[in-house]
């Protein structure tokens, strides 16, 4: 009776969840940065869903509002904005699959907001560590009736090419004298590229990169500093690769009803996309102008495809990147999908931030979510009340 109440409870609460739309664009505003505090800023009034950009005479001097569903201010702490994340993180557990995205220009505070400052302190973590330390928490608490693994792959896409982060024994590494031969031969064999296969097994998009069980948070700040090794072995060769690729921690989490034996899968992937700014026609030759159609390519793909399902749209154009690709089988359906686009406050930033910001409202076609809200408030109401009954008869069994 107990358990299943329990379970009553869950059930609803993602059910008001659902409701309130999966799809959902937060906005954050990066503070200036110490050694920049005297500058204008572009960010006028912020409110809770709200955010008015004074826009300079070039782009017609005046102000521009954009919605979202929150928008997070300089003053916003990780925790904070943690808050507003956890609800997803929960129905991993209950077998939904979940993608975080952090959306911006370099510079605006991706990094920050998916893993925290160069220097981590436990005030600074990012969502990815919080999302797992919660995770660890919750499987914790339910290990009365469920019990969980939690285990980890960290890959980059890069140029097209899918890579594993996660990896101490590249071939770059164990045979120097034939990478050196077979540079000068087959540089396109060298690649140490992985396939994506969709509705594998297991529900592995990636199955050949590394899958690494993880039970505590200091394993996975170890884990992630492997993988950020790695990604920093690439940065030498081509400098500040990380804002060129894209970088995706994928939680997989799977849960066995000990009563029952059901085994439910769910999987997060926490996405650091690459840069989104445009880079200079002029400057732009080469290796350069290649990494920025691939960049082009896979960020409007991927636009493409929420906006797609936020607009239920019957046609989804999963296949046209291979970050959409990766992600097909945790985007749409019964997945939950948040994206984070980070603004940076200075003038000088002013073209991307607003051409990040039409983005995000493509993405999260606000005017139709706002319609479906309205439509289904009695709906949540309800459930809501449910919710609130149940856990009266819980607390009156305990
Ligand atoms: P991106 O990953 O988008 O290129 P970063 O996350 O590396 O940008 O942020 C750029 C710089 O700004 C870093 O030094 C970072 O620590 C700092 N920063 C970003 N967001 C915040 C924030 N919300 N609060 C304080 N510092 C921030
Ligand atoms: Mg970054």
């Amino acid at each position: 009776g107990y358990h299943k109440v329990l379970e009553e409870n869950r059930k609803l609460y993602n059910q008001v969840q659902d409701l309130k739309g999966n799809i959902r664009v937060y906005c954050r505003v990066r503070p200036f940065l110490p050694r920049q505090s005297s500058s204008m800023s572009t960010v006028g009034h912020i409110d809770d869903g709200n955010i008015m950009i004074i826009t300079p005479s070039k782009y017609g001097k005046g102000h521009k509002s954009f919605s979202f569903n929150k928008v997070f201010g300089p003053f916003a702490t990780q925790e904070e904005v943690f808050s507003d994340t956890q609800p997803l993180i929960r129905s991993v557990l209950d077998g939904y699959n979940v993608c975080i995205f952090a959306y911006g220009q370099t510079g605006a505070g991706k990094t920050y907001t998916m893993s925290g400052p160069k220097e981590l302190t436990e005030e600074s973590f990012g969502v990815n560590y919080r999302a797992l330390n919660d995770l660890f928490h919750i499987s914790n608490q339910r290990k009365e009736t469920f019990c969980y693994e939690i285990a980890v792959q960290m890959i980059e896409i890069y140029n097209e090419q899918v890579r594993d982060l996660l990896t101490n024994d590249g071939p770059q590494k164990r045979y120097p004298f034939v990478k050196i031969l077979l540079l000068l031969f087959f540089i396109p064999l060298l690649v140490n590229t992985l396939d994506i296969h969709n509705s594998s097994q297991k529900g592995l998009a990636v199955p050949n990169a590394n899958l690494v069980p993880v039970t505590s948070t200091t394993e996975v700040i170890e884990l992630m500093n492997i993988g950020q090794k790695n990604r920093a072995v690439s940065a030498t060769a081509m400098n500040d690769r990380s804002s060129r690729s894209h970088s995706c921690l994928t939680i997989h989490v799977q849960g066995r009803d000990l009563a029952s034996g059901a085994v439910l899968r769910g999987c997060m992937h926490l996405v650091d996309l690459a840069g989104s700014e445009r880079v200079n026609k002029s400057e732009a030759k080469g290796d350069r102008l290649k990494e920025a159609q691939h960049i082009n390519k896979s960020l409007s793909a991927l636009g493409d495809v929420i906006s797609a399902l936020a607009q239920k749209s019957s046609h989804i154009p999963y296949r046209n990147s291979k970050l959409t690709q990766l992600l097909q089988d945790s985007l749409g359906g019964q997945a939950k999908t948040l994206m984070f686009v980070h603004i940076s406050p200075e003038a000088d930033a002013i073209s991307e931030t607003l051409s990040t910001l039409k983005f995000a409202e493509r993405v999260a076609s606000v005017e139709l979510g706002a319609a479906q809200v309205n439509k289904e408030s009695g709906e949540v109401k309800e459930l809501r009340q449910q919710v609130a009954s149940l856990k009266a008869a819980l607390a009156k069994k305990e």
